[in-house]
């Protein structure tokens, strides 16, 4: 993208023909107003201008802020958790409630501008952010409303895990969430939302009973199970695709504060035979018990492998079903006693996420067997440079009971996620980072089938199709319902057909 292209003012295009990227940029982030009309990029990629009468008119039709290059906030708004991206929206609108998204959006869709939603801003690939088009960044709505009658959550369409789980347990409530609290909600739980009581309650769009969604058309629509059934369908598992959910109401479930969770800690020389030992406690393993396999690895260090447990049920069966795990002889580390888990819910924060880059592939298996473990443990090369973490995030349970075309969340059979991620400091050339974890992917690929959209963000094709399976053909056909114009694209796309 050709930042250049964002202003057209006689002023900024005087001064800036002159100037060198670098200096333009400093430019750019030192004006505060436009003076001019604007130019932008359509969802197709062509310029379009944008007069300066509409964006005044937008900004007064706002109760929320519209930020341009220059303004206050507008850095921490165009950004993502992962540092490698660094993109610059036309113009960003931070809504102060669904009457500023539903503005956003039809002005959007008038001048065909390319359209960005953002929650957490945890999509890997940048999804949420853009180059040269409208970013609806929706931070500034993260409101929780708990009906501790109705054991439901009213969350805005902007909250972090870690509001909602705050929220919900101030009552003895919770719903599945991520296993990061500054994950967005909003994300998640469309594509999916893998997390510690997963197994137990099902994803997170298994809990959801309902949302409100403003739509490519500029409507704001309640979706749920006897309301527009197809949209409340198709947002459980196809992503951002069909519009804007400006609330989602969650099905809550009473829990105790304390859970008995930790972590169990070997060598790495012993991953393989950990590994195993994973595959059997974990394909036995009840609903209520949330087990994930790790290995990380800092630069220059040789890594650890990890099983981190987390038990949700009854604390008097804790000992009986930890028991295999806290035999384990000669651990580095055994962490496993009473934990509060809202806290546990944030022990994986990343206090400072843009020190560096990350790259990751991941997908679904279905088994694990002695040959998918030799290649996952003899693949896994811990660097100077880099730190490499593995990550079978647990799957089943509850998951798997929820027939496949109830949502259009495909992958209801798969038993955990294989994910591999690297990550460098900041100055080193990420190249050979991203090329060693292709080819380690590319020994891990062939145990999985079908992939989650929420991490491996692919924006369209066959492999999105065939990950969809059946559910794809429905898919379109909400899309198209929805909208036809693909106003919605920055996520892993499904093509309308109209
Ligand atoms: C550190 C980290 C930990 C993670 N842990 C887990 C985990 O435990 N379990 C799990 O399942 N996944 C996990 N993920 C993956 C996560 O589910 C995805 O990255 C998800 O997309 C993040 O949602 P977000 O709202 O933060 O992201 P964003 O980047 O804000 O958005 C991601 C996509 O969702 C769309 N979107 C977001 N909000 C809305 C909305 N309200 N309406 C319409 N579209 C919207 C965006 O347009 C974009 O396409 C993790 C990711 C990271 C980076």
């Amino acid at each position: 993208m050709n930042r250049r292209h964002f202003f057209t003012g006689s002023l900024a295009a005087a001064v800036t023909a002159s100037l060198p990227a670098s200096a333009y940029a400093q430019l750019l982030h030192s004006m505060t107003t436009v003076s001019s009309s604007i130019v932008g990029n359509t969802g197709d990629g062509a310029e379009v201008e944008i007069e300066q009468a509409a964006v005044e008119e937008l900004k007064g039709a706002l109760r929320g802020r519209l930020l341009l290059p220059g303004s206050d906030g507008y850095d921490v708004a165009r950004r993502v958790l992962n540092p490698s991206i660094d993109r610059f929206p036309a113009l960003i609108v931070q809504p102060s409630g669904a009457a500023d998204v539903q503005n956003a959006v039809t002005f959007a869709r008038e001048r065909g501008l390319l359209l960005a939603v953002k929650c957490g801003g945890h999509s890997f690939s940048g999804k949420s952010t853009c180059d040269g088009g409208l970013q609806i960044d929706l931070s500034s709505m993260r409101h929780v409303r708990i009906d501790r009658g109705a054991q439901t959550a009213h969350v805005a369409g902007g909250c972090l895990l870690g509001e909602l789980d705050h929220e919900a347990m101030a009552h003895g409530l919770v719903t599945t969430a991520g296993t990061v609290s500054h994950t967005g909600v909003g994300g998640l739980t469309l594509g999916g939302g893998f997390g510690r009581l997963a197994r137990k309650h099902g994803l997170a769009l298994d809990n959801v009973r309902s949302v409100d969604i403003v739509t490519a058309d500029g409507q704001l629509r309640h979706a749920s199970a006897d309301e527009n059934p197809d949209l409340y369908w198709g947002v459980r598992g196809g992503g951002g695709n069909f519009g804007v959910v400006t609330s989602f109401e969650f099905q809550l479930h009473p829990m105790d504060r304390t859970v008995i969770a930790g972590d169990v800690v070997l060598p790495i020389e012993r991953a393989k035979e950990f590994m195993r030992f994973y595959a059997d406690y974990s394909r036995e393993a009840p609903d209520e018990l949330s087990l994930d396999f790790i290995m990380p690895s800092a630069p220059g260090q040789p890594g650890v492998a990890i099983i981190h447990a987390v038990w949700s049920g009854d604390p008097r069966q804790a000992d009986r079903v930890l028991a295999p795990l806290n035999r384990i002889a000669n651990p580095i580390a055994n962490t496993i006693g009473a934990k509060d888990y809202v806290a546990l819910q944030r022990t994986w924060d990343n206090s400072d996420p843009r020190q560096g880059g990350d790259y990751l592939k991941s997908g679904f298996v279905y088994d694990i067997d002695d040959r998918q473990i030799d290649a996952i443990i003899d693949g896994f090369e811990p660097h100077p440079d880099r730190a490499t973490n593995f990550f079978f995030q647990a799957s089943g349970g509850a998951i798997g009971r929820v027939p496949v075309d109830a949502t259009a969340f495909p992958s209801r059979a798969a038993i955990n996620a294989p994910t591999v991620v690297v990550s460098w400091n900041k100055g080193v050339d990420p190249d050979p980072h991203i090329a060693y974890i292709r080819e380690y992917w590319a020994t891990i690929e062939p145990f999985t089938r079908g992939f989650y959209i929420n991490v491996e963000e692919l924006s369209a094709g066959d492999s999105l199709v065939s990950n969809f399976e059946k559910n794809y053909e429905r898919l379109v056909s909400v899309k198209n319902e929805y909208d036809p114009t693909n106003l919605f694209r920055l996520n892993s796309n499904i093509k309308p057909t109209v």
